[in-house]
């Protein structure tokens, strides 16, 4: 795999550390568990779509585009990360925010990611959850070039094969990382949604014949839907990449049984688990993504399906802005 032969930006703070969770670790009686710090990617405060960012936005520039448009859930790290990078690059960015969850809290609905959106400039339009979102950016797209623009349509998530690069490459950054301080990995575990983090890991994995195996933890979708989703894109991102067939289906494993009640409902799992990572290693998760993929680490570490001298390599895929949309979740005391 030859990373250079795509377009790409670089903007992310790269390589992101990978630490020792050893307070963590002893809490929970072994594994060993590391982290993969791409929470700390440096773009309006990191998160994993910072690495698809710096390809899709490559690709953006050499098509031309002027105007970006994307989706995601209101409280969306993906339409954060592109606000901001596209305001780098002095190119407007409509996001279209589809209401999934249809809670009204205030701060759900203007506070953390959605404040960060606003300070970027870029302008944000509410959808119905259930919504047609790729239909709507079209539609959009359309109005715009009838006024002269060109612009770019970044999915939602930035999980294409183009996208699915930046995780290509973090596959290649996590191995040189391990083979240089001599860390075997022997599990790679991260929340999984629109599929291109794990679709890239995979292809990253598999195409340099290390075979780390990896688990995705769903946070919307179940098993069977996440793990097609997932294996298809990591198919086409082999393809592109000139390695067609490099993964196989048995490759792709999702677990989903942490999703709770549905999609931005942090479950009591979540919440547990942000307060674990919070209170042994000063580590902040989310209630939407790396919430609900420690809660699968550690429920699975609990249940006895890692052996205990594994070497698990947890990546943080961000996420902690929301946390400010999420106050009234967390059962806090008052003070006075
Ligand atoms: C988007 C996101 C994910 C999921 O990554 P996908 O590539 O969409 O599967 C995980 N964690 C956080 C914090 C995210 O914002």
């Amino acid at each position: 795999m030859h990373l250079a032969r795509f377009p790409r930006l670089h903007f992310a703070h790269l390589s992101t550390p990978l630490e020792p969770m050893k307070n963590l670790s002893k809490a929970l009686g072994g594994p060993n568990i590391w982290i993969k710090r791409d929470d700390c990617t440096g773009l309006a405060g990191g998160g994993n779509k910072t690495r698809k960012l710096e390809f899709l936005m490559a690709d953006a520039l050499q098509k031309g585009a002027d105007t970006i448009i994307t989706q995601g859930a209101t409280q969306s790290n993906h339409a954060r990360q592109t606000a901001a990078i596209a305001a780098k690059l002095e190119m407007p960015c409509h996001i279209l925010l589809e209401d999934r969850t249809g809670m009204e809290d205030v701060e759900y609905n203007y506070n953390g990611n959605v404040l960060l959106d606003q300070l970027y400039n870029s302008p944000l339009k509410k959808y119905p959850a259930g919504t047609d979102m790729n239909a709507a950016m079209e539609e959009l797209a359309e109005q715009l070039k009838a006024d002269g623009k060109k612009p770019y349509i970044i999915p939602g998530g930035g999980s294409n094969e183009i996208g699915a690069l930046g995780y290509v490459n973090a596959a290649i950054e996590l191995l040189h990382q391990a083979n240089t301080t001599g860390l075997k990995i022997d599990h790679v575990v991260h929340a999984t949604g629109s599929a291109g983090t794990q679709a890239g890991l995979v292809t990253g994995f598999s195409g340099s014949n290390s075979l780390i195996p990896v688990l995705g933890i769903g946070v919307r979708a179940p098993k069977e839907l996440q793990e097609n989703n997932v294996f298809k894109l990591a198919e086409r991102t082999a393809e592109y990449l000139g390695i067609p067939g490099a993964v196989k289906r048995e490759q792709v494993v999702a677990n989903c049984d942490y999703v709770g009640e549905g999609y931005g409902y942090p479950a009591p799992s979540t919440l547990e688990a942000i307060k674990m990572f919070a209170q042994t290693e000063g580590i902040l998760l989310d209630p939407v993504y790396s919430g609900k993929g420690a809660a699968g680490l550690i429920d699975l570490v609990r249940k006895g399906h890692f052996n205990k001298d594994d070497n698990i390599v947890f990546i943080h895929t961000g996420g902690a802005q929301a946390l400010f949309g999420y106050r009234s979740a967390f059962d806090l005391p008052s003070y006075n």
